[in-house]
This record gives structure tokens, C-alpha cells and sequence, in this order.
């Protein structure tokens, strides 16, 4: 897979710290702890990819990785929310970023948002998926750990959140189970996002 090439390319805490918007990426959201850095290093089968977004410092900054030879393309990285104490005008920065970013961001062409299998669906998830929707972007969702739980359970917890987002959201966002541990659904998920990439 072409996502097997990525590398760290930068990491940007301003507007103007972005590639140009010219090419196309696609976007990682997820709660801290839901399993984003092990999808994320699954997907471009690499031990430490996404270890440089946990980076102290780094929690506030888009991560971009590139992927060579395929220049314009990117994965980017968001921090994941719900993460510890941040100084209120640091915050405010950060959520007016975020924002703009979203709202403007010509060479976002999809956003996987992350979720615990378990407990799908929160407040921030349906935010960023709320997001994307809003702006005509696709949205994945990811329902990783899955190896946690029963293939049935599993099977239902996809369904179920399906049936959930298919009122608010109609098709623009599909579902899948995924663990970064068993690798289930690895290639399902490449093929999304290689698709929203053009590769
Ligand atoms: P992040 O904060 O969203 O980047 O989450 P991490 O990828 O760092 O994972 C958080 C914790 O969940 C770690 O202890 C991982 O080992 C564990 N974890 C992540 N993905 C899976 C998975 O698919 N299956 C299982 N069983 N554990 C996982």
C-alpha cells in the first residue's frame, strides 16, 4: 500500500506553518486513548509513526506525514481531544485553528474519526463528524479494538452505530471494526482512504 511509505513531514501549530493547500489529505481524529496512534501505525504498517504526535508539545499541532514518491499527499494527525489541561488562551487558539482548519482547508478530502468499539460516539466524535458532514466532506468511522469483543458483538456495535449516523448524516459517513492489534480491517480502511487521496 502507498500508505506503507509514510513519514513525518512537519508539524504545524499555525495556519502558516501548513503545506500548501493544493494537494490532498486526509485527516485523523479520535479521543485520547481510542486507539488513533496504533490505527494510524497499522494502516502504514510502522511501529512508531504516530508516536511523534504524543510528543509533549506536539499535543496542539496538526501532525503531517507525507508519502513519498506521491508529493501533495498527506495523512495528518489531529491531537487527540480530551487530552490534559491546556491554558485557557491556548485553548482559544487552539479551537479557533482547529476551526479555520476545518472550515477552509481546500485539500482535505476526508476525515477517519477514531473510536473505541466499546464506546463509540461521544460528544467530540459526533463534533468532528459533524464537522466534516457539514462541509460536504466524507467521514470514515473507525471502530477500533475490536479484537476486544466477540465477532458478534462486534458486528452489532457497526450496525448499531450505523444506524445512529445514517439519520443526521444519510451516507456521506460509513462504518467500520478495526483493531490496530489484530490488524482486522486494514485493508477495508486503506481502501478508504487511499480512494479520498486518489492513489
Ligand atoms: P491514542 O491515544 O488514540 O493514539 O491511542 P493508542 O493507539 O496509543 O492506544 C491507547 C491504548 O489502547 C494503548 O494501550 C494501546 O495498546 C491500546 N490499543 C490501541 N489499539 C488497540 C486495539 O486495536 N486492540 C487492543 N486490544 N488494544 C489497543
Amino acid at each position: 500500500s502507498p500508505l506503507e511509505r509514510a513519514r513525518y513531514l512537519l508539524a504545524a501549530h499555525t495556519r502558516k506553518q501548513l503545506p500548501e493547500d493544493g494537494g490532498a489529505e486526509v485527516a485523523f481524529a479520535g479521543r485520547s486513548n481510542a486507539g488513533k496512534s496504533s490505527a494510524l501505525n497499522a494502516l502504514c504498517r510502522q511501529n512508531a509513526l504516530a508516536r511523534v504526535s504524543k510528543t509533549p508539545g506536539r499535543t496542539q499541532q496538526l501532525v503531517y506525514f507525507e508519502l513519498p514518491p506521491h508529493e501533495g499527499k498527506y495523512l495528518v494527525d489531529l491531537p487527540g481531544y480530551g487530552y490534559a489541561k491546556v491554558p485557557q488562551d491556548l485553548q482559544a487558539h487552539w479551537q479557533a485553528f482547529l476551526d479555520q482548519y476545518f472550515h477552509t482547508r481546500a485539500a482535505l478530502k476526508g476525515l477517519v474519526v477514531v473510536m473505541d468499539i466499546r464506546h463509540p460516539l461521544k460528544d467530540y466524535d459526533r463534533e468532528m463528524l459533524g464537522f466534516a458532514v457539514r462541509r460536504g466532506i466524507p467521514a470514515h468511522a473507525l471502530l477500533t479494538k475490536a479484537d476486544k469483543l466477540s465477532r458478534g458483538a462486534a458486528s452489532s456495535a457497526v450496525l448499531a452505530v450505523r444506524r445512529e449516523l445514517a439519520g443526521p448524516y444519510g451516507d456521506t459517513v460509513s462504518v467500520q471494526a478495526f483493531s490496530g492489534e489484530s490488524k482486522q480491517g486494514v485493508e477495508e480502511a486503506r481502501a478508504v482512504v487511499e480512494g479520498w487521496l486518489g492513489l
